[in-house]
């Protein structure tokens, strides 16, 4: 019924040239709610949704919305919450319901005592109810002394603390196999697999599968690194990605790209989440000429396959190793004066005897070659 109520909402203001004030929309859609069953303040609620959907809609020069997803948000006048016992009480027109939460208690009661805005429940393809609800929660990030740098690429990550690399391999790569599958089963049944049941749902589940494995990995992977982090009170440094897909997410569209970009996107989300939790500091640097420029000079680096060599001054690197360091190099200048004597550069040892780069000193990098490769 509420997914009908903004649906029709939004259908008539489609229509309409110019958006209605909320007073008007009062006139124009409260009795007709009221006398569907809905709440007063649920009405209010159903076309301040509504607008809201076809104003971003208009921004975005899109065509209709067209509601597909069974959702609806409460407020503390229809839930209620009892974190104790894992219950949520909602109330739905006149009807009300109690839902059992299925988390782990453990993870439940990280959220005991916390502020909450509103219950967003949703039901999904599979029949099963979903319940989403978003905390208050105050990020306070500590003063970072060094700095963790990540690169992402599709097989692994490589996380660069200023003395050593460290390589962890993704999971990426089966997930992608698994999508490879799915677009094969596509293929072979070029059309016929829209309308077949059979086909349909061997795909969708490869589709899952996939999917779960990125998500998996990307909370496990997001745990270890801000735990780390935390441990050595460091910053986490990650490139600022959106901006360069936002480019030329027109050009690339294969289903590695997208995959990839699913991938960092999801990895980025959990660790920021992570990151929130612990108070761990996150800083983002521009990912422009990362894999290019050498990190000891500055000039460009020539490539063979995935061996990065300096033709200036030597340095020979892998792909991945150059672009953790460069992201590290990148996030150093900017919060080198506040990171103290406790912040690494990958100095000479004369450097770090006097304890970090004053602010004159050229920004010389000496680097000890990485042959494990
Ligand atoms: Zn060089």
């Amino acid at each position: 019924m509420t997914r009908r109520a903004i649906q029709h909402v939004i259908d008539c203001l489609w229509e309409l040239g110019k958006l209605p004030s909320i007073n008007q929309l009062h006139q124009m859609f409260y009795k007709l709610l009221r006398k569907q069953g809905f709440r007063a303040h649920q009405c209010k609620q159903i076309y301040k949704y509504a607008r809201a959907i076809v104003k971003s809609a208009r921004e975005n020069n899109g065509t209709k919305p067209v509601l597909k997803k069974l959702s609806a948000r409460l407020d503390k006048y229809d839930a209620w919450l009892d974190l104790e016992n894992q219950i949520v009480v909602v109330k739905l027109r006149d009807k009300v319901f109690k839902i059992r939460l299925l988390h782990n208690r453990e993870y439940t009661r990280k959220f005991l005592g916390r502020k909450w805005y509103e219950v967003i429940i949703s039901i999904d393809r599979q029949g099963r109810i979903r319940i989403c609800i978003p905390f208050r929660w105050s990020y306070n990030p500590y003063k970072p002394r060094r700095i963790i740098s990540i690169d992402i690429n599709l097989k692994k990550i490589v996380i660069y603390d200023g003395r050593s690399v460290r390589r962890v391999d993704t999971r990426f790569t089966e997930a992608l196999y698994l999508k490879y599958l799915a677009e094969e089963v596509q293929k072979k049944h070029s059309y016929a697999w829209r309308r077949n049941k059979k086909w349909l749902s061997i795909i969708r589940a490869l589709h899952r599968r996939s999917r779960n494995i990125v998500i998996d990995w990307c909370r496990k992977s997001a745990k270890y690194i801000v735990l780390k982090a935390k441990k050595t009170k460091s910053a986490i440094v990650l490139e600022d990605l959106v901006k360069l897909w936002f480019n030329t997410s027109k050009k690339s569209s294969t289903i590695a790209d997208k995959l990839s970009r699913f991938a960092y996107h999801k990895l980025e989300l959990a660790i920021m989440t992570k990151a929130i939790e612990y108070n761990v500091p996150i800083i983002y640097v521009d990912p422009k000429g990362t894999s290019t420029t050498c990190p000891r000079c500055g000039a460009k680096l020539s490539y063979t396959h995935r061996l990065a060599i300096c033709r200036n001054c030597g340095f020979i690197a892998d792909r991945d190793t150059i672009g953790a360091i460069n992201i590290y190099l990148k996030a150093f200048k900017t919060i080198a004066p506040r990171l103290g004597s406790w912040g690494i550069h990958p100095m000479t040892n004369e450097t770090r005897a006097k304890g970090g780069l004053s602010k004159d000193e050229p920004m010389t990098v000496h680097i000890k070659t990485y042959t494990s490769i």
